[in-house]
């Protein structure tokens, strides 16, 4: 799986439309504290499906669009786009390139999502982000301070990990459902 782009507008610090090309084989993103690095990676747990503001480091989902700065005023949504290559065919679409876009609207608090510029639901981003291995539990993405969560826990907190490592995470999903419905 290969994440070729991230696209972010009005997204934490990123006011302006940024956009950043892995394909020029960037491995990592250095820069002084504040910078935005770890904003970055909130990014791409946000449009992977996140729904814990917490977890993205703030108080309400609100808290991802841009507050405004000295000489700069906050913005009414956040985007950001992931564009990866799916010639391996890891998310069970058919293209070889996938987007999946998340967008937030501050006044009226309305989210859209898209895969490939198409509107579509949240459960469907979250079932196609599953179904690759790619899931929000999964440790494809460890945020700062997340290794020490992983050492620390108990063992039946760490278990979840492994489903999600082994695949086992969303058919346990899909049963909570199925025995919900
Ligand atoms: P460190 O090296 O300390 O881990 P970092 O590069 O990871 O730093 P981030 O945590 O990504 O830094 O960025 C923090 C910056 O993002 C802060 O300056 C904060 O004010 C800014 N920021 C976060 N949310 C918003 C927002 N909604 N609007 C504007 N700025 C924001
Ligand atoms: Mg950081």
């Amino acid at each position: 799986m290969f994440l070729k782009r991230i696209e972010l507008q009005g997204f934490k610090s990123f006011a302006d439309k940024t956009i950043i090309d892995f394909e020029d084989e960037v491995t990592g993103i250095v820069g002084p504290n504040g910078c935005g690095k770890s904003n970055v990676n909130d990014a791409i747990r946000w449009v992977l499906g996140e729904q814990s503001a917490k977890s993205l480091r703030g108080q309400s989902m609100s808290d991802v669009i841009f507050s405004g700065s000295e000489g700069r005023k906050a913005v009414n949504m956040a985007e950001v786009t992931l564009v990866f290559d799916n010639s391996k065919k890891h998310f069970d679409i058919e293209f070889d390139e996938v987007s999946i876009t998340r967008r937030l609207f501050r006044n009226s608090g309305e989210a859209e999502y898209m895969i490939n510029n198409t509107p579509c639901r949240l459960k469907d981003v979250t079932n196609m982000v599953m179904d690759s291995g790619l899931g929000r539990d999964s440790l494809s993405v460890i945020s700062q301070g997340n290794i020490h969560e992983i050492v620390d826990v108990k063992p039946e907190e760490r278990r979840p990990l492994f489903e999600e490592a082994a695949g086992v995470a969303k058919y346990k999903k899909r049963k909570h459902e199925s025995l919900n419905k």
